[in-house]
């Protein structure tokens, strides 16, 4: 062994601590005492959990505040502001801002992550071109892939497609969409479909960000995802106007989208900060958080997480998984043990899932990706947004935190 963590509350056989054995960079042994001459962390009893799996943020366009205006705090105006901004971004500006957020987000125990990364002919590829050396230059802390999309629009942004292909052939893993800008919304998916297919890679499309239910896209995505028998490698994110549904009607949305295996993400923060806009003069907000864990329900499959940091899209964000997952819990009012349970699933095992990672997972053969959480079970690390105590990546630890101590007078 390469290095023992005793007295783990391991996630999924929450009962007795144990100990788990790391050799190679993966688990070798989960067992009530290991006997070993190796370096040992003693947890006393903590929870251990494979790590925290972030499927959406934008690192190439976080941290901006401060060169962006912030009037109307609608979508409109972000994208705009974003735009102005995006126009002065350089490789090496963009890769010390991504740096700083994805510093961050392992600080938080997060150890695979997709960003979301964009191309148009404003900004060129100088945002993958700062992006893209942290998947190496970080690996020993994170697994990281981009998702490249056209967030100004791909059939009315003449030149975007054809960066979109080069960032495919450059690396990218995944290709996502914003059909809401698009003069075509429908022929957009249609080509990210297409673009998936020539480069075999997943999709994940920003999708129904909008405040009413008029218009939605998410019937034509999975018919698409049906036809190209992409069932389990598409994901969209926000839907946003799925908030605004009749109750049966979200029931029948729910259903599809299990059927047609379209996976769902939510970004609390954000659809929370753009959200609601239209209805400041009556008091009528929609929060606009699509209430995810009832969707498990019907057999989709959900994750929550981050999307913007400190930009006219969302002005706040730690890359904290945890607290997203207490905001989601807060805002959509998750009060019973099982789906509380939920929120955590939907910030570790069930983003792994979008994200297909055979080797994630907190159990013997698997890669040595954890985090050590001040907490004895997954409920109470939600509801008290406990912090990360360690994280450790192919068995090596790349984070330690001290718990806090209070020091009482004399
Ligand atoms: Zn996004």
């Amino acid at each position: 062994m390469d290095l023992v963590i005793r007295n783990a509350r391991v996630i999924g056989n929450l009962g007795a601590p144990c100990d788990i054995g790391i050799s190679g960079g993966r688990i070798a042994a989960i067992a009530p005492r290991i006997d070993a001459d190796a370096a040992a962390i003693d947890v006393a009893g903590r929870l251990v959990s494979a790590g925290f799996v972030e499927t959406h943020i934008h690192l190439d366009k976080s941290c901006i505040l401060d060169r962006c205006a912030s009037g109307r705090g609608d979508i409109e105006e972000a994208i705009g502001e974003a735009a102005k901004a995006k126009a002065a971004f350089t490789p090496e500006d963009v890769h010390a801002r991504a740096t700083r957020t994805l510093e961050k987000a392992i600080l938080h125990g997060t150890t695979h992550m997709r960003t979301h990364l964009e191309v148009d002919p404003g900004v060129g590829l100088r945002g993958l071109e700062g992006v893209l050396p942290l998947v190496g230059q970080y690996r020993w802390a994170i697994d990281l892939q981009i998702c490249v999309f056209p967030q100004e629009g791909l059939t009315n942004n003449p030149g975007t497609e054809e960066l979109m292909v080069e960032a495919l052939r450059r690396g990218c893993r995944a290709v996502g969409a914003a059909p809401y800008t698009d003069s075509d919304p429908h022929r957009q998916i249609d080509r990210v479909f297409e673009m998936a297919r020539e480069f075999d890679v997943d999709i994940d499309m920003h999708l129904d960000f909008g405040p009413t239910a008029a218009g939605m896209d998410v019937e034509h995505v999975c018919r698409r995802t049906d036809e190209h028998r992409y069932g389990g490698r598409v994901a969209i994110g926000h839907v946003t106007r799925a908030t605004s549904l009749p109750v049966a009607e979200f029931e029948r949305m729910g259903k599809r989208l299990a059927d047609a295996g379209v996976a769902l993400t939510v970004l609390p923060a954000t659809d929370l900060y753009l959200m609601g806009r239209h209805h400041t003069a009556d008091h009528n907000q929609t929060r606009g958080v699509v209430p995810a864990h009832k969707l498990l329900r019907y057999g989709v499959n959900c994750s929550l997480s981050t999307n913007n940091v400190l930009n006219p899209f969302t002005p706040f964000g730690d890359c904290s998984l945890i607290r997203m997952a207490n905001l989601y819990a807060n805002i959509c009012q998750v009060g019973s043990r099982a789906d509380m349970r939920e929120c955590f699933d939907m910030v570790t095992r069930r983003p792994a899932q979008m994200l297909r990672l055979p080797d994630y997972g907190a159990a013997v053969g698997k890669s040595a990706d954890l985090v050590v959480l001040d907490a004895v079970e997954p409920e109470m690390a939600v509801a008290e947004v406990v912090p990360v105590l360690y994280a450790i990546k192919r068995g090596r630890v790349t984070v330690s935190r001290e718990p806090a101590k209070l020091h009482r007078p004399q």
